[in-house]
């Protein structure tokens, strides 16, 4: 920004978006998608960050200090977890997990010296889907600030800070990996923090203008590109993502199918309370499945059946045009029990674009071959 004048650089103000002064601080395309960002989600103010896991990061360095507690759910996106584990630790701020699967797990674990709690819906990897009202209910009464990781949901399938439909019950915080839907091309990075409370978004710019967290013009630009379609390619996701899951329900080999609007998947009923409404009544859920896999099958099992699909790309990430599976450890991942998983190994794909028909396809031939000898 040049100023035509010291009077009007002296005058300029960047808190609020009347004005701006420095790139990082946002420029009039930044604002323009953090605008339509808010809208989208049901809030009244939004920040643009680097990356989804930046804005997790730009919350918890806003909002704790020395002495706090932060509480995260057990099926929390990973790195989460890990930037708590290590970085938070280190500033003195202690990390408690919680069930997410059990509200009272997590009431009790609020103590007077916890200034944050963590939501997931669905969480990270098992698609358990939790009782959001009732956490954010107990977190409301405990006087606890909400943030809710919103990448599955997209600001699509519920809306965050409206669950009840009348305005009266909502996160505080929602944050979003715009890496995934809103940029839908896998190659862009970005993530967001939506509020509807200006002190708390003050105070979360604040840190975010310290902490030098501003984004490219020309990343903005791209998912400017692409927001209009979100709901289109959302929807579409999800119904491949639907048809494939149920598929894989009567394979052989598969012990279980994780996705939260499977009638016996874990939290089915919360998923549709919350989101069985959107999408003209058939629901919304994101492009994501996971299945357990029998025991019968090792390891060399597991990894020859990735290894022999061919539309399926082996790969982190989410949201773009290209399907995408990786296996998981996740006795590694979890702190508690998972009584409500079937033994075995967990392996998550994320449905692109691609026709269903040759997706199934893809899976059967690669199933057939590697888990051939059992
Ligand atoms: C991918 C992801 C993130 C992080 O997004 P990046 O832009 O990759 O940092 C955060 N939360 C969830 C649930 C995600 O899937």
């Amino acid at each position: 920004m040049i100023f035509p004048n010291v009077a009007a650089m002296r005058a300029r103000e960047w808190k609020d978006k009347s004005s701006y002064t420095y790139g990082l601080h946002g420029t009039p395309t930044t604002y323009q998608l953090e605008e339509r960002l808010a809208t989208l989600e049901g809030g009244l103010q939004c920040l643009l960050v680097p990356s989804g896991l930046a804005a997790i990061a730009n919350v918890a360095l806003a909002l704790l200090r020395t002495g706090d507690e932060v509480l995260i759910p057990d099926n929390a996106y990973g790195p989460n977890k890990s930037l708590a584990e290590v970085e938070l630790r280190h500033y003195g701020i202690r990390h408690v997990v919680y069930d997410p699967l059990d509200p009272a797990d997590l009431e009790a674990k609020i103590t007077s010296a916890t200034k944050l709690v963590w939501l997931e819906a669905a969480g990270s990897v098992t698609l358990e889907f939790p009782d959001l009202i009732e956490q954010v209910r107990i977190c409301r009464r405990h006087g606890v600030t909400t943030a809710l990781d919103n990448t599955w949901g997209a600001g699509l399938a519920f809306a965050p800070f409206d669950l009840l439909g009348d305005g009266q019950l909502g996160v505080d915080i929602s944050v979003h990996a715009l890496t995934k839907y809103p940029s839908g091309g896998g190659d862009v990075l970005m993530g967001s923090i939506t509020t509807r409370d200006q002190p708390l978004h003050l105070r979360i710019k604040l840190t975010h203008m310290r902490l030098g967290l501003g984004v490219g013009g020309n990343d903005v630009e791209a998912v400017l590109r692409s927001l209009p379609s979100v709901a289109l390619r959302y929807h579409a996701h999800d119904a491949a993502t639907r048809s494939l899951a149920r598929w894989m329900k009567g394979q052989p080999g598969i012990a279980q199918v994780l996705h939260p609007a499977l009638e016996d998947s874990p939290g089915h009923a919360h998923w549709k309370q919350l989101c069985g409404k959107s999408n003209g009544g058939t629901g919304a859920a994101a492009g994501l499945f996971s299945v357990v896999i029998d025991p019968r099958h090792g390891q060399q099992q597991i990894d020859a059946f990735c290894d022999g699909l061919r539309l399926f790309k082996i790969g982190y990430s989410w949201g773009g045009p290209m399907s995408l599976v990786v296996p998981y450890d996740l006795p590694s991942m979890r702190s508690g029990p998972s009584h409500h998983l079937k033994p075995g190994t967990v392996v998550r794909f994320s449905i692109g674009l691609e026709a269903v028909d040759d997706l199934r396809y893809d899976l059967a031939q690669s199933m057939a071959r590697a888990f051939a000898v059992a």
